[in-house]
């Protein structure tokens, strides 16, 4: 008997191009295939078949790609692609000059759509050069962009595609399962289906893969979208009651001078830092573990907040050790030693400055602060230091010694800090900079032997919409540093026309010559990295590798230029950031992995390339990058301006000041697939396209969030259970 997890093999016979296709897209099971959505429904009247076409007329053809070949025409040598195209009349030939990275980006089996004059060749049919559509799937929002015309057109499913898969055979494929399977199962409760009109799994499921009217398909991708917004709160409400279940150390703010510690930082606070830290004390109070995420645009000073909560924390003392710490009733006073702060940073540089500003800021307390990473442990203070700021490098063993019989107050590091082999005594306050999902499981292994569980204030500068905010830290509270610190310079923002470059870097050899420092990003890494899915416009963007070659021979020979990229080693990009932070690097060119809040002050200057290929609030992060210093800082944004899109998305970003607004607007103009990082956080196309529409998403969530209070550990719904499992896991890292 066929089920949903029957491989796809038992469904229908494949051969090997099938079988590689289907693994590509994902496709293993007959689930999976159900699925598989498809990105928009095609109009078939709209097309004109290839038997039917006549020489110097327009058309759009759609068809299966039959044969594709790369060339050099003999004489000009130039690149010439050719193809034949066959739809259900016949084929045609097509010929394109001069785009070589169409035979990459188009294969043998595929079905496109092509727009031009037809003309023949050798006798036979033919475009050349038309358009060939790229197909992208379409919000649910703007219903009728996924149709191609009016109401009582023939739907037909557009899906996404691969060498030997075509959309037809997906179609054929899905019809018989749906046909053959004998029940579909629903795991969302049927009153909830009732309560927000929304169709059965299987009745969605039919109309998602064959509408026979547009309505249908809508309502269809309705009840998928919800369903994933759904689950995935009540996910996140089931960790958010776990948790709730641990006992945390009571953190007593009333005895703590918080102020005494604040006036040593040297400027005031911001409101939004007061605001924030008031949040995060008052949590910190109760013995149920906080679960806080402090959201705040680069440069707004989350590690001033931080260290505030740190202070508190460590000028606590440990509860008196009880045989049932875990009982309420039987908690003892807080006697002996100091509570324990973890603080764990993405990179190894960070991960250093946090430790050196630690030191600045505690060093009057007379506490100890140790830094862990990959490359060794670094203690404060230290009789036998022999640098200034008086810390020493020990072994791991014995700081890990010191950290489990909680000698050390506050630990910083990097990933090292999770590993197994370290233990905490009093493990009070988790602090994790830029990493956003830090679970249940993480934060018990934290704390390991201690039976306390520690308060936990997440940090990032990754704005993003409510929407998302509301779904994916849906087991989190929120707070907003919404506002920079005095004083900072407004970053001077230029869009730059072509025939202005050679100024701007005369500009910035100005500010290089200066004793200043400038990074470049580009959007790729390499010419060479490419895959079938680069479209035409990313195959021609400005690379890494490249552009650190041209600006060094061509246009930088005096400066030192590094460069940065994701695909570089761990360690590689580590010392490629030390070189730039220590100043023996003039320029970065990098990709948008120096977005990880790393802090150069003395970098002031940033040139964007190919611009419009970046979300607007990753623009605006990039930015943060030289917003650090005292020095007038300067970002110079490339753009292919020419669409009227573009030019409206550079405008927003010229006069917005906020990530948040940025954020928002990347969330309407160009869809979340878009939104800084989107695809680590492992939501659907559907799922994000739910994400604008903020009824759907507060529909969904207090859905969750009643559910889970009646029915916490979904023993009543045991179908739902099992299907957001998966959800618990997910990882936003
Ligand atoms: P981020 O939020 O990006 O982590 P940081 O905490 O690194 O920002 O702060 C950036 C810089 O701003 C640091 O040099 C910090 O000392 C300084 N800073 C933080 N808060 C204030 C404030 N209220 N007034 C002035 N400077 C501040
Ligand atoms: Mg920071």
């Amino acid at each position: 008997m066929i089920t949903l997890q029957s491989p796809i093999a038992e469904l229908t016979r494949l051969d090997g191009d099938k079988k590689i296709g289907l693994a590509k897209l994902g496709i293993v099971t007959v689930r999976d295939l159900l699925y598989h959505f498809p990105t928009r429904y095609a109009d078939e009247s709209q097309y004109v078949s290839i038997q039917g076409l006549t020489e110097d007329t327009v058309a759009t053809v759609r068809g299966t790609i039959k044969k594709l070949t790369a060339k050099k025409s003999w004489k000009s040598k130039m690149a010439l692609t050719e193809g034949v195209i066959e739809d259900v009349g016949g084929t045609m030939t097509v010929i394109w000059f001069n785009q070589p990275y169409l035979s990459k980006m188009l294969h043998v089996g595929g079905t496109i759509e092509i727009t031009g004059k037809v003309s023949t060749y050798k006798d036979s049919l033919a475009m050349v050069n038309p358009t060939v559509r790229e197909e992208k799937a379409l919000p649910i929002d703007s219903h009728d962009s996924l149709f191609a015309s009016d109401e009582h057109a023939v739907l037909t499913p557009v899906y996404p595609e691969t060498r030997g898969v075509s959309s037809l055979w997906l179609h054929h494929a899905v019809t018989r399962a749906l046909a053959t399977l004998e029940t579909i199962p629903d795991h969302l409760p049927a009153e909830l289906l009732k309560q927000n009109s929304l169709p059965t799994l299987k009745t969605a499921l039919i109309w998602i893969h064959g509408p026979k009217t547009k309505d249908n398909a809508i309502i269809a991708r309705k009840r998928f979208a919800f369903d994933e917004i759904f689950s995935i709160n009540i996910a996140r409400q089931k960790e958010r009651l776990n948790i709730k279940e641990q006992v945390a150390y009571a953190i007593n703010t009333e005895s703590v001078d918080t102020e005494d510690f604040i006036k040593r930082f040297g400027f005031p606070l911001t409101d939004a830092q007061r605001t924030a830290i008031g949040h995060i004390l008052q949590d910190m109070e109760h013995d149920v573990p906080m679960s806080r995420l402090l959201e705040g645009d680069v440069g707004s000073g989350k590690t001033a907040v931080a260290a505030v909560a740190a202070y508190a924390t460590i000028m606590n003392r440990p509860f008196k050790a009880t045989d049932k710490p875990l009982d309420r009733s039987v908690r003892t006073k807080q006697t002996y030693g100091s509570l324990q702060v973890a603080y764990m940073a993405p990179t190894e540089i960070l991960a250093t400055q946090h430790f050196e500003s630690f030191i600045e800021l505690f060093r009057h307390t007379g506490i100890s602060i140790a830094l862990i990473t990959g490359s060794g442990c670094r203690k404060f203070p230290s009789k036998v230091a022999s640098n200034k700021d008086n810390w020493t490098t020990i072994s791991r063993p014995q700081l890990s010694k010191w950290i489990a019989n909680g000698e050390i107050p506050i630990v910083i590091g990097t990933h090292a800090l999770i590993q197994k082999s370290l233990t905490f005594k009093h493990l009070a306050l988790a602090i994790i900079d830029e990493q956003h999902r830090f679970g249940l499981n993480q934060r018990k292994g934290l704390a390991k032997k201690d039976t306390h569980f520690p308060h936990l204030l997440s940090m990032t500068a990754t704005p993003i919409p409510r929407t998302l905010a509301l779904t994916i830290y849906g087991d989190l509270d929120l707070s907003l540093l919404d506002q920079l610190p005095a004083g900072r310079k407004q970053v001077t923002t230029v869009l730059v026309t072509p025939d202005k470059r050679e100024d701007v870097y005369e500009k910035i050899r100005a500010v290089l010559k200066e004793g200043r420092q400038c990074y470049i990003i580009c959007p790729r890494i390499a010419s060479s990295d490419k895959d079938a899915k680069d479209t035409i416009a990313k195959l021609q963007m400005k690379n890494v590798t490249t552009e650190a070659k041209r600006l060094q021979e061509k246009i930088f020979p005096e400066y030192r230029i590094g460069i940065l990229h994701s695909k570089m080693t761990k360690e590689k990009k580590e010392e490629s950031m030390y070189d730039f932070v220590n100043h023996e690097v003039d320029i970065l060119v990098a990709t948008s992995v120096v977005e990880v809040g790393v802090n150069v002050p003395n970098a002031t200057v940033i040139i964007i390339e190919g611009a419009e290929r970046f979300g607007l609030s990753q623009l605006h992060q990039l930015r943060g990058r030289v917003q650090r210093s005292s020095y007038q800082p300067y970002c110079y944004l490339f753009a292919d301006a020419k669409s009227e899109r573009t030019q409206e998305r550079m405008k927003l970003f010229l006069e917005a000041k906020n990530g948040f607004e940025l954020a928002e607007y990347d969330l309407q103009l160009r869809g979340t697939g878009e939104l800084t990082g989107t695809q680590q956080w492992g939501i659907s196309d559907i799922g994000m396209e739910a994400l604008r529409n903020l009824k759907l998403v507060e529909a969904a969530r207090q859905a969750a969030i009643t559910l889970i209070v009646e029915d916490p550990t979904l023993e009543k719904h045991p179908l739902l259970d099992a299907y957001t499992k998966p959800f618990e896991k997910m990882h936003f890292e």
